[in-house]
């Protein structure tokens, strides 16, 4: 009953709906499933009801196929739309197909058939050709159109440009009303492929009908001539003022969408200056509340806590550390955490890290999140990070690491903020330096480094009064170098000033973080011992002077008198304390010097 041709047909046609899927290509499945299979299986005298009800379903499935896949941009009920009217359309033709199958005339079916391939070659051919020819004329114009009016603005950026076109050329395949040149063929070749079908017809195909008469063939043929000559000029004119029309009713849109997007730009912008001003005054009351820690009593660790306590007031995130290299002169490989909050260890390996690009390049590095954790991060889970430099000019004074667990916990912004509070606490760092300098100079020694005589008397008075308040003991060693002026004359003064600084390492290391080494003056050492008592004083001493036999040199052995006296036993005032001690050790002195002597 099927005979080759109708498979092959149908199977070419479900292959070429395909591949006009797979192109994308808008021609509609209509002429070959609902039009021709039918058409042409009734002329071969197929009349089963389950092979045509086969493939009308198998046409309107290629149809909700191709509604799906290709009609992307139109909304569910136009889809519906589309599906059910092709539907109805198709179950139509079929069952007409069958009914004249089954009780009318075959050959009457294979006119129509002729008819059928004729509009089928016709629709999808040329008029497809033809309104792409127009729709292709009409879009180029509207992109130079478009690319004139868009150089005098500057926003409108490529993006935004074939986003304009998109909408504009979707507008153009919905508007069919405004495209009659679609339709403007259709009827002059409707009438004039009936004609031609129907000679061809009378030509090739043995019919039953009783055929017209040459005569009436021949005239029907001349007035066809005579209309459509007619018809064509009159739809040329038209189609060529039609189309005028349409490229200035799409100007207009592309102009109105233009100013929509200028508008939806400007909301855009306004919106984001509102969020900025607001974000800005935050951080001008932080930068104040910044300056504001810079008193008189430099601390490192209270610049840190204010640097961290600003950016946690305005940023969310969980880890924050502060670098400072170690070695001035190795910077790169020295870095090392000198305050963090929100990790266990501090030991931390910044090598291939983000921490080293900004040392290398002096600039932020920032990972806003993802699903995966950005290498350069110092912690596994670290979902975003920000890394800046902290810096005047070109000399890197440290390494800022701010890190959340949360992807998108930064913005853009975030990073201008931090770089701005970097700036200002890297100014911050070098007064606080500065000033930390500048108060040492006053208060130690130039060639030992010790404590000055001055500022040996203000720690005594604070440690007397500290002992009167806590009622503890105050130990005072009073410690002059024995022939000194001997080593001077051997060595000359330079060599005595490097034992000098000998001596006061050895002090230095004796005493620890125990008490306080002074220079008294001259080759005469004060150490304070608060909250120490006599016998470890004394034994403290006496440790002192055996330290040094390391700083015999030739034949000069130089020694340590010492006296040591304590408040509030053996004075009860500071003054007293050291004229008590200098006593002390003056009795050292007298009685061969190189001892200790204790109240
Ligand atoms: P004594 O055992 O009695 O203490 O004898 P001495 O040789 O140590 O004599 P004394 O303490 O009286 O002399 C201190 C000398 O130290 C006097 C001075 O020339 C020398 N002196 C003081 N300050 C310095 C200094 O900064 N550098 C050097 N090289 N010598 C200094
Ligand atoms: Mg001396």
């Amino acid at each position: 009953m099927i005979d080759l041709i109708l498979i092959t047909i149908i199977i070419l046609s479900v292959i070429g709906e395909f591949i006009i899927i797979y192109y994308k290509q808008k021609i509609d499945s209509i002429p070959v499933f609902s039009i021709f299979i039918p058409v042409f299986l009734v002329s071969k005298g197929v009349t089963d009801l389950f092979l045509i009800s086969l493939l009308c379903l198998l046409g309107i499935i290629i149809f909700i196929i191709k509604e799906f896949s290709m009609n992307f941009d139109a909304d569910i009920e136009v889809k519906g739309y589309n599906i059910f009217f092709k539907s109805i359309f198709t179950i139509f033709i079929f069952f007409m197909v069958w009914i004249f199958g089954v009780f009318f005339n075959k050959s009457l079916i294979s006119f129509l058939a002729f008819f059928m391939i004729y509009s089928y070659l016709y629709l999808v051919f040329f008029v497809s050709f033809i309104s792409q020819k127009f729709e292709g004329k009409l879009k180029k114009d509207l992109s130079a159109y478009l690319d004139k009016a868009v150089t005098e603005r500057s926003f409108i950026n490529d993006e935004a440009k074939n986003e304009i076109l998109e909408k504009v050329f979707l507008n153009i395949i919905h508007s069919k009303t405004l495209f009659p040149y679609r339709f403007i063929f259709f009827e002059y070749y409707l009438i004039l492929g009936c004609i031609i079908s129907f000679y061809l017809y009378s030509l090739f195909v043995n019919t039953y009908l009783d055929l017209p008469m040459n005569y009436l063939f021949n005239s029907l043929v001349l007035v066809f001539i005579l209309y459509s000559f007619s018809i064509f000029i009159l739809r040329f004119v038209y189609n060529v003022y039609i189309f005028n029309f349409l490229l200035d009713y799409f100007k207009n849109l592309v102009d109105t969408m233009i100013l929509g997007y200028e508008k939806k730009l400007i909301d855009k912008e306004f919106i984001l200056l509102r969020e900025n001003n607001s974000k800005l005054l935050n951080w001008l009351k932080y930068l104040g509340e910044f300056y504001s820690r810079l008193d008189d009593n430099p601390n490192y660790e209270d610049l840190y806590n204010s640097f961290y306590s600003i950016l946690s007031k305005s940023l969310n995130f969980s880890r924050f550390i502060i670098f400072m290299p170690e070695r001035e002169d190795n910077i790169a490989n020295s870095m090392k955490a000198v305050f963090y909050r929100g990790i266990g260890k501090t030991e931390l390996y910044t090598k291939n890290t983000a921490v080293e690009v900004v040392v290398n390049s002096l600039k932020s590095v920032y990972y806003f999140g993802g699903t995966v954790f950005s290498a350069l991060s110092l912690f596994k889970d670290d979902r975003s990070f920000i890394c800046s430099p902290i810096k005047v000019g070109n000399k890197l004074i440290g390494v800022v690491y701010i890190s959340s667990v949360n992807t998108r916990s930064f913005g853009e912004e975030d990073i201008s903020f931090v770089d701005l509070l970097c700036d200002k606490f890297a100014i911050m760092y070098i007064l606080y330096k500065e000033y930390s300098k500048t108060l040492n100079m006053a208060i130690r020694d130039g060639l030992t480094g010790l404590y000055t005589h001055r500022h040996f008397q203000e720690l005594l008075s604070k440690e007397i009064e500290n002992a009167k308040l806590y009622g503890y003991p105050v130990c005072l060693l009073m410690i002059d170098t024995d022939k000194f002026k001997q080593y001077n004359d051997a060595f000359g003064h330079p060599m005595g000033d490097e034992l000098l600084k000998g001596i006061s390492k050895i002090l230095c290391n004796s005493v620890k973080d125990r008490g306080y080494v002074c220079r008294y003056g001259g080759d005469e050492f004060a150490i304070i011992l608060p909250n120490f008592y006599k016998e470890d004083a004394y034994f403290l001493a006496e440790e002192i002077r055996k330290s040094y036999k390391s700083l015999k040199k030739g034949d000069i052995e130089v020694g340590a008198s010492i006296g040591v006296a304590c408040f509030p036993i053996d004075a009860s005032s500071k003054d007293e304390l050291i004229k008590k001690a200098d006593e002390l050790l003056y009795r050292a002195k007298k009685e061969g010097r190189n001892r200790v002597i204790m109240a």
